[in-house]
């Protein structure tokens, strides 16, 4: 199972923990939209709420007041390509002789399945088919003999992938990366206390002050006045660069680089190196945004949208079936005529992923009278589904899987096609291609 989620994690000394990761859960919500989770410790023992649904639909007040303690860790969890059900929410937990244990995971292993065989063989026996519960079972088993950073440490040593996680043993809580840094991580100081959050759009919510990016292979334990940090095994970078194109927020910070930031320049490089000469550049409605703003800034070309998105319809891409998502576009993006009527016109968007945002898009904009319709995508074409925590589609649902950039700009109906290279995203980013994961458009992944 494969999960694009969001994780946090506090210490504080007020108490009322749990409110602020609900506070923290609403800034991490575009990381997850099916289920939420809370789970706090108030020196006792462990208070839990889980559901499916938004954060705002699955806590109510009084589940505040029932989470007490000022320890609490909590999740957001975007759905995978099977269904979901309120066992495999997170935090995952399990009360083990030694204590409780909460986890809550963003990322995928890849050896889950070996490990879940061994611990099967000693008599583990696990209600989901997730790799959270597997690791929750294999450090639960470490913790029978060791103390927690080793116990740890053991359990990273064991599992293998796309790890960013926030933990509750109890009431320690922990932020962990894994030695690749694949999935974001940071750490915030709040008053009274120290957060652990996928993206510093959670610190800032919580008023808090951004500290710093929780290392690759780093473990770190939240206490109220302090940080303990822990490296336990060898690390070597190869940070997700997907996550700056399109799956953190644009007003977050990621290891050091401002999301906006990095998209506004790669919109720049998108017109520098592969600008077309239009009227106007208009964006995809909101992923294209920060792109289209480089681009029109560098060409000198006039930005004005041209169309509009309807925020009350859920994610298009999660729908099951191509006529559905077709569907879905036209009702989520709707064209503004008057500025695209007689006009040439260059779309910008992040990603192309099955091709049917774009088709449906160019589609549209020639009914409503476009002249021509060039489209600049801000990332390389995706060729290979993400093993490590993305869930993107399948090989043969990948648009660019089988087909040239002259294939998919036929298919889509656009007068031209063009997008970024890995090496332009590389060099935007200034982090070397070695120290990059870009398994979905190079099929060279950071793991076996
Ligand atoms: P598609 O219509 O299938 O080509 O998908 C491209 C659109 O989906 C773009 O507008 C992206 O912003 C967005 N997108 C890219 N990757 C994902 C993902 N993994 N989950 C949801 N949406 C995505």
């Amino acid at each position: 199972m494969q999960d694009k989620c969001g994780v946090i994690g506090l210490k504080v000394d007020s108490g009322e923990a749990a409110l602020q990761i609900y506070y923290g859960l609403y800034a991490l919500q575009h990381r997850g939209q099916a289920g939420a989770g809370i789970v706090s410790y108030d020196g006792f023992k462990q208070h839990t709420k889980k559901g499916l649904g938004l954060v705002g639909e699955v806590f109510q007040q009084d589940d505040m007041e029932e989470l007490r303690g000022s320890s609490a860790i909590g999740h957001v969890r975007y759905p995978t390509s099977g269904s979901i059900n309120e066992k495999t929410v997170h935090p995952f937990n399990v009360n083990t002789r030694q204590g409780f244990l909460a986890l809550g995971h963003n990322g995928n292993l890849v050896n889950a399945d070996s490990v879940r065989e061994k611990l099967e063989g000693i008599g583990h026996v696990f209600t989901t088919e997730t790799d959270t519960e597997v690791l929750v079972h294999e450090l639960a088993r470490n913790l029978i003999d060791h103390e927690l950073v080793d116990a740890i440490g053991m359990t990273m040593n064991e599992i293998d992938g796309a790890y960013s996680m926030t933990m509750i043993y109890n009431g320690e809580v922990v932020a962990v990366r894994d030695p690749r840094g694949i999935r974001p991580l940071c750490i915030g100081k709040l008053a009274g206390g120290y957060m652990a959050a996928s993206e510093s759009v959670a610190v800032d919510v919580l008023g808090g002050e951004f500290i710093r990016d929780v290392e690759p292979g780093e473990l770190v334990i939240l206490k109220e006045d302090e940080l303990e940090s822990h490296k336990l095994v060898e690390a070597y970078a190869a940070h997700c660069f997907f996550e700056y194109i399109y799956f953190a927020r644009p007003d977050s910070c990621l290891d050091g680089r401002s999301v906006y930031g990095v998209r506004r320049r790669l919109g720049e490089l998108l017109y520098e190196n592969h600008g077309a000469r239009t009227d106007l550049v208009s964006p995809v409605p909101d992923s294209g945004r920060a792109f289209a703003a480089g681009y029109a800034e560098a060409g000198n070309v006039e930005y004005i949208e041209s169309m509009m998105k309807n925020r009350y319809v859920g994610r298009t891409f999660i729908m099951p079936s191509q006529a559905k998502r077709e569907r879905a576009v036209r009702l989520k993006l709707n064209p503004i005529e008057p500025n695209i009527n007689g006009k040439k016109v260059t779309i910008i968007d992040d990603s192309i992923v099955r091709g049917t945002t774009s088709k449906q898009l160019i589609d549209t904009l020639r009914e409503n009278g476009a002249d021509e319709v060039h489209v600049r995508i801000g990332s390389p074409p995706i060729i290979s589904p993400c093993n490590l925590g993305i869930n993107m589609a399948s090989r043969d649902e990948l648009m660019a899987s089988e087909k040239t950039v002259e294939d998919i700009r036929e298919a889509i109906g656009a007068d031209s096609l063009e997008f970024l290279t890995v090496e332009e995203i590389s060099e935007v980013l200034d982090i070397p291609l070695e120290d990059l994961c870009t398994g979905c458009v190079t099929g060279n992944y950071p793991v076996s």
